[in-house]
């Protein structure tokens, strides 16, 4: 049997193999299910808990960072190191303002200490000319005082004779005062530093005279030196000189200096309304930045350090690295400092950065990890492939076990049904014989014609008998595979002839007449005689019993290709389209015979099969149920 036919199943079969499998098979599903809905569910602690620690890792370091900035302060005064670069700086202040500086430049003072100026009587007899509308005379006499000996006159007497020149309309001159007043570095004037306002006069003078070369290429070099903090200026001098500035040439974004010096100013001018702690930690937003300022109380002075966001992001980078997460630094406002503020919607762990007021937290926000998503994409993966595996199995198995165990049953049931029929095949004929005997032996009035009927029954009783045994022998001997198969070359038509002959006469052949249909021109074919006889016959007995009392049984010989066929015939009950098939195997026997009382044992055709097989060959049958049937045993012809 094929084993598409041994798996097709029989309908009762499947259902209760759908109770009993599918409904367990669903049962897993849906567990399964759960366990993976589970397991997402738990991602999510999982995730918070990586962050708890990750945040409170940071915020550990974060603080050892602090510290060991607060220690280094007073040296990074003396000995800055590169990493401050342009945006971080240290001061010490007193109450005077800056008494030191270190790193990034400051681009103004939060004070400036008074700088001594030559007293406004040295200006009298000169601002006396200006008035009386003299400025030649008032040129003069400021000019008597530019070779004085102390800086301060000579600043001050530089920058009022240059005015009076100018007015005057001697340009030139004008602008060799002012070149000179630049000169003077360490002199203050009107509260500005002399070098400041001398070149700030050189590039009004140069604007006046249309030298816009010059004047850009002045103008340029104030504004570098006041990005790199030449200058003790106060603030609002610094933005006055830089709008000036601006008009003359182009300015590059100085906020981040002015931030950091903004920054100092403020801490400076809180000194006296904060009560004065040892150590502070804060954050200031100004001028568009943020700047964080530690700062700590040594003797009557202030250290602070200063640094804006560029500083902290280039600096503290390494710090705030985290596996498949961002950290970031916030004030106690939520605002972050440091880092990438977090997104929304996303996990995240908050931990205190310090014990300081106010206080500082590290945020670290979830980005999901590569390696824990694979780990959890595998595991449920592997969740809901064993799942899957387990419920295909459960059912395939489960059927595949029922169908053994049915097909068990039922060759045993088979098995049991040809136990009775051999037991009947055997007990009907002796029973028969046993009673004639006795007749035979009781009775000695019998009259001649009578006792040799008996005889005649007791020999074709007998024969039956016979025949019958020589059946379950050679069954025996075909399912253990001992027959031996002779074949020869042989004319079909004779054995066919033969065994007809033989069958018509026997009592088998009942009512029926047996036409046999020759054909002369058929090649011979190999042949063991006996065993094709004996499968001949089967079909013969078999047309006989399943066909009506009288109606003809038709043996035809022919040919279909290279093979040849011999062709049983009846018009008896037919075989249904779906036990076709089956009959063929051993016990088998046609579902309406169990009923009708036909005396069989399942294992003729059966028989008949392996005979044409060990021939080459093989069995057809065409059969209508109510019309009749066509057994052909086909057999392939000798080459000649
Ligand atoms: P048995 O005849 O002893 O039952 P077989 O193996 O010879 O066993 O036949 C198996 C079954 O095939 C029979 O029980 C019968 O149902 C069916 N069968 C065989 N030959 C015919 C036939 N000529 N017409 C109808 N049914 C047949």
């Amino acid at each position: 049997m094929g084993i598409r036919a041994w798996l097709r199943p029989p309908r009762h079969l499947l259902a209760l193999f759908g109770i009993v499998t599918i409904v367990p098979a669903v049962v897993l599903l849906w567990l399964g299910w759960k366990v993976i809905q589970q397991d997402r569910d738990l991602d999510g602690p999982r995730v918070q808990a990586r962050l708890d620690r990750e945040a409170a890792r940071v915020s550990a370091d974060l603080g050892r960072v602090l510290d060991r900035i607060a220690v280094d302060l007073p040296h990074w005064l003396t000995d800055p190191p590169t990493s401050l670069g342009n945006d971080a700086m240290v001061v010490r202040l007193d109450e005077r303002g800056v008494d030191a500086h270190a790193g990034a430049p400051l681009v103004f003072v939060p004070a400036i200490s008074t700088v001594a100026e030559a007293p406004s009587s040295i200006w009298e007899s000169g601002e006396s000319l200006e008035i009386r509308g003299d400025p030649a005379g008032a040129a003069r006499a400021f000019l008597s005082l530019t070779a004085s000996s102390d800086a301060g006159v000579r600043a001050g007497a530089l920058m009022r004779q240059a005015g009076n020149l100018r007015k005057l309309g001697r340009a030139e001159e004008a602008l060799t005062a002012y070149r000179a007043l630049a000169a003077l570095t360490r002199a203050y004037v009107a509260g500005e530093p002399a070098d400041l306002v001398g070149r700030i006069g050189v590039c009004q003078l140069l604007a006046s005279l249309g030298r816009t070369p010059e004047l850009a290429a002045d103008a340029a070099s104030i504004v570098s030196d006041l990005a790199r903090g030449r200058w003790a200026i106060d603030r609002a001098t610094y933005e006055v000189r830089v709008d000036q500035l601006r008009a003359w040439t182009g300015v590059p974004d100085l906020s981040q200096g002015v931030a950091l010096a903004g920054a100092i100013e403020t801490l400076w001018q809180q000194r006296g309304a904060s009560p004065r702690s040892s150590s502070l930690r804060t954050s200031l937003r100004t001028d568009g930045h943020t700047v964080i300022v530690l700062s700590r109380t040594v003797g009557d002075g202030q250290l602070v350090f200063a640094a804006t966001e560029a500083h902290l992001a280039r600096e503290w980078s390494a710090l705030l690295r985290v596996d498949a997460a961002t950290a970031s630094i916030e004030d106690a406002n939520g605002v972050t400092l440091v880092g990438q503020p977090p997104a929304a919607g996303q996990r995240s762990a908050v931990a205190a950065a310090t014990q300081a007021t106010p206080a500082w937290m590290v945020r670290v926000t979830a980005s999901a990890s590569p390696a824990e998503l694979a780990a959890a994409r595998w595991r449920r993966w592997l969740i809901g492939t064993g799942l899957a595996a387990l419920v295909i199995l459960i059912p395939t198995g489960g059927y595949v076990v029922a169908r053994a165990v049915q097909k068990e049953l039922a060759v045993a049931r088979l098995q049991a049904d040809f136990v009775s029929a051999v037991s009947h095949e055997f007990r009907t004929p002796l029973t028969a014989i046993a009673h004639l005997t006795d007749r035979l032996q009781r009775d000695s009035d019998i009259p001649d014609a009578r006792r040799t009927e008996y005889y005649a029954a007791l020999a074709r009783d007998t024969h039956r008998l016979g025949r019958f045994v020589e059946t379950l022998l050679d069954f025996g001997r075909l399912e253990s595979g001992a027959a031996v198969f002779r074949l020869e070359s042989t004319d079909l038509a004779s054995v066919v002839g033969d065994v007809v002959g033989e069958f018509r006469a026997d009592a088998a052949a009942g009512q029926h007449r047996v036409d046999l249909t020759p054909n002369a021109s058929l090649p011979p074919v190999r042949l063991d005689r006996e065993s094709f006889g004996r499968a001949l016959w089967n079909l013969l007995d078999n047309a006989a019993k399943y066909s009506p009392v009288e109606s003809p049984i038709e043996v035809e010989l022919g040919r279909d290709g290279d093979r040849a066929v011999v062709r049983v015939r009846d018009r008896g009950i037919g075989v249904p389209a779906g036990e076709q098939r089956q009959i063929f195997r051993k016990f088998v026997r046609g579902a309406d015979q169990h009923n009708s009382g036909v005396r069989g044992t399942g294992v003729g055709l059966a028989m008949v099969d392996q005979i044409a097989r060990a021939h080459g060959g093989n069995v057809r049958l065409e059969s209508e149920v109510g019309v009749g049937s066509v057994f052909s045993i086909l057999l392939p012809v000798e080459d000649r």
